[in-house]
């Protein structure tokens, strides 16, 4: 039976740590970090998403404010709101929540976050920055939480072949520039990949971010591998259910993350982290 990587005890030290630059830039500065969320209108996602936030805010020593904007706000309207917590020094980081309301040039309102706020890694600056160390910036939250994952359990990347299924701009791309520059040999694999089971087969470390339920079977991995599912769906009756068959491959491998309760809850603490300047 495959050990299960649960994403709370790499979520607690990270918070810890997280406290501990928190405090440090309090007695720097003479306020706390804080972290401003922008949100259009309540989607049930993101007052979840908000929810979760708001409940480790204070473990991590980040103060929180929210700014709810109506859902007829216009795309200057947000645009106005993201100039104001650029230029208010107390604002440490911004999370503007995607998408917005259809009929917004989304990468024009985005891309007005300034970069060292980024916390979300939302913005070209910050692309710019995973993939080449230029500027300031920073990776999208879930791609590091990968990372924080392998650390935690003491899984060395260095050298290793990971497998990667999905090439999105949130996940799959930036993680696999994380992973090269901690010098593992990346393959990513995407919806016209062909023979998918033999690749993810020769795989050391699988990580599957394709958002599909259950698509990750016993019969695509082996023996000695470690897979990390970052997938979050949602089945017919509303729960929450990762990319990878649980049951079905945690008799096979040798260590597999659960979903929920591993890579997500991961998200929220490195989330947190990116709020802190460093000092
Ligand atoms: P996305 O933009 O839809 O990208 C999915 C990727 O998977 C695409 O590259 C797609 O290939 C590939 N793919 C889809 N079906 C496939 C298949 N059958 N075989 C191989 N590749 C396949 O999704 P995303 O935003 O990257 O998110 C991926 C998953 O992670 C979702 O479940 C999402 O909810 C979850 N997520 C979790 C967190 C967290 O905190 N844990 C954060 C963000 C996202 P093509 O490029 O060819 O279409």
């Amino acid at each position: 039976m495959a050990e299960r990587l649960a994403g709370k005890a790499a979520a607690d030290h990270l918070y810890h740590k997280t406290r501990e630059r928190a405090e440090t830039f309090s007695k720097e500065n003479g306020f706390s970090p804080c972290l401003a969320i922008v949100r259009v209108g309540s989607k049930p996602e993101d007052l979840a998403y908000e929810r979760g936030v708001r409940r480790h805010a204070e473990d991590a020593g980040v103060a929180l404010t929210t700014r709810e904007l109506p859902e007829d706000v216009t795309e200057d309207g947000v645009i106005d709101v993201i100039h104001e917590l650029n230029s208010d020094e107390r604002v440490t980081g911004i999370l503007l929540f995607l998408p917005l309301p259809q009929g917004m040039n989304q990468k024009k309102v985005v891309e007005e976050i300034a970069p060292d706020k980024d916390v979300d890694g939302a913005t070209d600056a910050s692309r710019l920055f995973t993939y080449t160390g230029a500027g300031a910036g920073f990776a999208p939250c879930t791609p590091e939480a990968v990372l924080v994952i392998c650390d935690e359990y003491g899984i060395s990347l260095e050298g290793k072949h990971v497998v990667v299924i999905g090439r999105s701009l949130v996940v799959g791309k930036p993680l696999s520039m994380l992973l090269l520059k901690r010098n593992a040999t990346v393959t990513v694999c995407h919806s016209r990949t062909r023979n998918l089971a033999s690749i993810t087969k020769s795989a050391d470390i699988l990580v599957s971010a394709a958002g599909r339920i259950g698509m990750v079977t016993g019969n695509m991995v082996r023996p000695g591998q470690t897979v990390i599912d970052v997938g979050i769906n949602f089945d017919q009756d509303g729960k929450m259910k990762g990319d990878v068959l649980f049951d079905d491959v945690s008799e096979i491998v040798d260590a597999v993350t659960p979903v929920p309760g591993g890579v997500g809850a991961v998200t929220t603490a490195v989330l947190l982290s990116h709020a802190v300047p460093a000092v």
